[in-house]
């Protein structure tokens, strides 16, 4: 595996970078930290701004990263991507990575209930770490949560309350 560091980054706090020219298609890191259920990682991540959750499989388990690979920032233009094995998750270069770039690949995150803003500068930026998908998703569970609100308000003047228990956004193959 090539040479990398954590330092500071210009994307969100710490980072990971090459230390050496790696070529695209190479794999550089692996994905470690303890393997817990989705609902082990809702409690571990209550109330937390970031989780280091990334789902594997159908999502029933997580791996709560540890080690150098949880400090890979998102991108919505990234030069890696993630490589489920079985029940092992690699991060892979797919472009050319020169010494000193910053690994980054697309959390493409989903299931959270905390927005989670993208500053990653990237031309395509989406503004946001959710996966296209989460994201239209979202956008209708929206407009359906407004309009039950505006029922409610019609009726009785109540709000609706909302459910309660966060879920922690999860990492995932795209
Ligand atoms: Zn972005």
């Amino acid at each position: 595996m090539p040479r990398l560091i954590i330092r500071s980054s210009d994307i969100h706090a710490a980072g990971c970078f090459a230390l050496e020219d790696i070529p695209k298609g190479t794999r550089v890191l692996e994905y470690t930290g303890e393997r817990i259920s989705k609902a082990e990682g809702d409690d571990r991540y209550e109330g937390r701004p970031y989780t280091y959750l990334f789902g594997v499989g159908d999502g029933e388990v997580v791996i709560d990263g540890h080690g150098m690979a949880m400090f890979v920032n998102h991108s919505c233009d990234p030069n890696c991507e993630t490589d489920e094995e079985g029940d092992r998750v690699f991060i892979a270069s797919i472009a050319d990575i020169r010494a000193g770039d910053e690994l980054t690949y697309d959390y493409c995150l989903y299931d959270g209930d905390d927005d989670a803003p993208c500053f990653c500068g990237s031309k395509g930026c989406r503004g946001s770490m959710y996966s296209p998908e989460e994201l239209k998703k979202k956008s209708r569970a929206e407009a359906k949560k407004k309009k039950q609100a505006e029922l409610a308000a019609k009726k009785n003047g109540a709000s609706p309350q909302s459910a309660s228990g966060t879920r922690s956004a999860t990492r995932k193959k795209p």
